[in-house]
């Protein structure tokens, strides 16, 4: 069985609104374990739309398409795809009671033009949108299914979920199961290169890396009968690939955020943390405070732009300013250690560097970035050297200073290796 996906809409081919149903039904579909192998985008064009159709039906079991169910006259999704079929349009009298309740709740005028939305294609199955007046249309022949669904993703994404989601997957015998092993601290390539056999030899469970800011997460999906089954499969993989990256490993739960590993490990040691920033003016606590409850751990979060500020909250000597400069792993160090004791708490990551695009000079280029968690007394100081947009390089910093956040931890409480491993 494969799955096709056919997004209609001139606003989609001039740039206008970016794709994102594309992205969340192809998700959806890999999950489901149905295999897509074509997806397009066709314009407000019943004639293209039509010839489109035609091509999809002869290489695909499912048509799945969004957008041009909406009341104007250029929403023509509906009627092309039942001329397509050969199918007549008829009045649901249910899909005409829900426009009409759904536009008296919101107080707004019936047009005549609405009532199109209430015609579907005779025999057609009827997808109710608590969301907007269109209703999604499930129309079956012999040869193709298709699934017509409104453009707007916050009418799309709950019939989706609630309607479409189930049909598919009663279509679909084997089921596809996928854990997220997230890695921080190492760099894409390196992380491929150290799973390449893997990589190249998978068949069920795949392995497949994705690149995020600063950390890598390798997604095992394994496709089975049962649940049970598929995990089974994806076990032995996990395994493997947890000896091969140890504690760079932070989490196999796709929920499971960089922050919220650190929160586990401020909980687990008792450790209490603050924030000293320069470059990334707060960002660092901002993702910290991503996390429901951090206040028990989090004291303080310093934002330290000016030199001045450093020396006022921090401490930092203005010698260290003076002699070897505000991106500096002398300041960079100074700021933990101040930080930790102004805060009084057992961590204090700092982070100063040179965002750009203006401020660099051959010696301390834009991108060069210190960062220093002090941690009970010991000190894990890093430089990094980035490059792209100030906000880039804000981004990699915030990234990079919670990587090193964890790997302190780690390596000063459970005394394991992490750090530059
Ligand atoms: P339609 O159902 O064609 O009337 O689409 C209505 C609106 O939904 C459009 O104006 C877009 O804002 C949005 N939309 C349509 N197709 C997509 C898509 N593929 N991805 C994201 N938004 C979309
Ligand atoms: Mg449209």
């Amino acid at each position: 069985m494969t799955v096709e996906l056919i997004c209609v809409g001139t606003e989609l081919l001039l740039g206008n609104t970016v794709n994102t149903n594309a992205a969340y039904i192809s998700e959806k579909c890999a999950m489901l374990g149905l295999s897509m192998y074509y997806q397009s985008v066709v314009g407000d064009n019943p004639g293209r739309l039509k010839d489109l159709l035609l091509t999809a039906m002869k290489r695909s079991s499912i048509l799945i398409l969004s957008g041009g169910l909406g009341p104007t006259q250029d929403d023509l999704t509906k009627e092309t795809a039942a001329e397509v079929l050969g199918k007549k349009l008829v009045e649901d009298k249910a899909a005409r009671q829900e426009i009409e309740e759904f536009m008296k709740k919101r107080g707004r005028v019936i047009t005549e033009n609405n009532w199109k939305q209430a015609l579907v294609p005779e025999g057609s199955k009827v997808l109710y949108n608590q969301n907007g007046t269109a209703p999604g249309i499930i129309m079956e022949s012999d040869q193709v299914k298709m699934i017509l669904l409104p453009g707007p993703p916050n009418e799309l994404i709950p019939m989706f979920e609630e309607q479409v989601f189930p049909y598919l997957y009663e279509l679909q015998p084997d089921i596809i199961c996928s854990k997220m092993v997230k890695l921080c601290g190492i760099g894409e390539s390196s992380a491929e290169t150290k799973i390449l056999d893997l990589i190249e030899t998978q068949t069920n469970p795949t392995v497949a890396p994705y690149a995020k800011t600063g950390e890598v997460h390798l997604r095992i999906t394994a496709k089975a009968s049962s649940e049970k089954a598929a995990y089974d499969l994806i076990a032995p993989v996990e395994t493997e690939l947890q000896n091969r990256f140890g504690n760079l490993i932070y989490t196999d739960d796709p929920n499971v955020t960089l922050e919220d590993a650190i929160y586990e490990l401020l909980k687990e040691y008792n450790l209490t943390v603050t924030t000293a920033e320069s470059c990334t003016g707060g960002l660092v606590a901002g993702r910290l405070i991503n996390v429901p409850g951090i206040s028990q751990f989090l004291k303080e979060g310093y934002v330290t732009y000016s030199n001045e500020a450093k020396e006022k909250l921090l401490n930092v000597p203005s010698e260290i300013l003076k002699e070897h400069g505000a991106v500096s792993p002398q300041t960079a160090e100074a700021m933990a250690v101040g930080g930790a004791k102004a805060a009084g708490t057992d961590l204090c990551i700092a982070v100063t560097g040179i965002a750009g695009p203006d401020g660099g000079t051959e010696q301390k280029p834009v991108g060069l970035v210190y960062m220093s968690c002090y941690c009970k007394g010991k000190l894990f100081t890093e430089k990094n050297q980035y490059s792209g947009s100030r906000s880039k390089i804000r981004e990699y910093s915030v990234a990079s200073a919670l990587t090193l956040l964890r790997c302190a931890i780690m390596e000063s409480v459970s005394e394991v290796n992490v750090c530059g491993s």
